[in-house]
């Protein structure tokens, strides 16, 4: 097994790459649009050729690159089934192993940061995506997030995987790059220990984040799996491909 994690800059999202070595097929987990060229680089450099990319969930932080690499190596498209994009080859859902080669993930449905998102338990280690961080989580207050659906979903369901499990979260914003189940529920200061759903529902409507400022752009984008909006302000160019200087036209 291959594994790579990848990190983009702009919105702090790792992206996963696991590559089958028997079959050379390779997943990408939450790949980012930015990102596209460096990700076909490294799976080139690995010998490997993208079959699936595989969402967490619809993002609102950044554009999913997935549409942009099922049109430039062909790969399809895996999402949540509960999301029902249309642009999706492949629903996603809990009891249903997903494969690829030598490659299974175990969808877990783990709503709360948005109703339809999925973790993905993979051998020793689960994809979190953003509904368990490294000493967080992701906020509960768009897309139909809810702190009590999360609470279940971190505790009742990612808390009762073995402590070894190793945590891959969807995004890091302080240079961490994996922690474990033991640890998280250990001292996750949301989720972790003793803490009650009244103290994590209070600890969620006083976080006093802003606005997403990419949201607006980023979730019809991702509702289309991966459009870039014509109409992207100077200040957020940066979040979308630049399609015209691309290398590979
Ligand atoms: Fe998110």
């Amino acid at each position: 097994m291959i594994f790579r994690q990848l990190y983009e800059p702009l919105s702090s999202t790792y992206t996963y790459l696991i590559g089958c070595e028997e079959t050379g097929h390779a997943i990408l987990i939450d790949p980012v649009i930015a990102s596209m060229e460096r990700d076909l680089a490294e799976m080139k450099r690995l010998g490997l050729t993208l079959a699936y990319t595989v969402d967490t969930h619809i993002h609102a932080d950044h554009i999913t690159a997935a549409l942009e690499m099922k049109s430039a190596v062909g790969s399809k498209i895996a999402a949540p089934a509960y999301d029902h994009l249309p642009c999706t080859d492949v629903g996603i859902e809990e009891g249903k192993p997903f494969q690829v080669g030598s490659i299974t993930l175990q969808p877990l449905h783990t709503p709360g940061h948005t109703d339809g998102h999925f973790a993905y338990l993979f051998n020793d280690r689960v994809f979190t995506g953003d509904a368990l961080l490294i000493d967080g989580c992701g906020r509960t207050d768009f897309q139909n997030g809810a702190a009590d659906a999360l609470y279940s979903s971190v505790r009742e369901k990612l808390f009762t995987l073995p402590d070894e499990i190793l945590v891959y979260p969807g995004h890091d914003y302080n240079n961490r790059f994996v922690s474990s189940i033991a640890q998280e529920k250990k001292r996750n200061p949301r989720l972790g220990g003793e803490k009650t759903l009244e103290d994590f529902k209070e600890i969620m409507a006083n976080l006093g984040l802003p606005y997403p400022k990419f949201i607006d752009y980023a979730v019809p984008g991702n509702r289309q799996c991966g459009v870039c909006p014509p109409d992207l302000p100077n200040n957020l160019e940066n979040y979308c491909r630049q399609m015209a200087k691309s290398p590979q036209g």
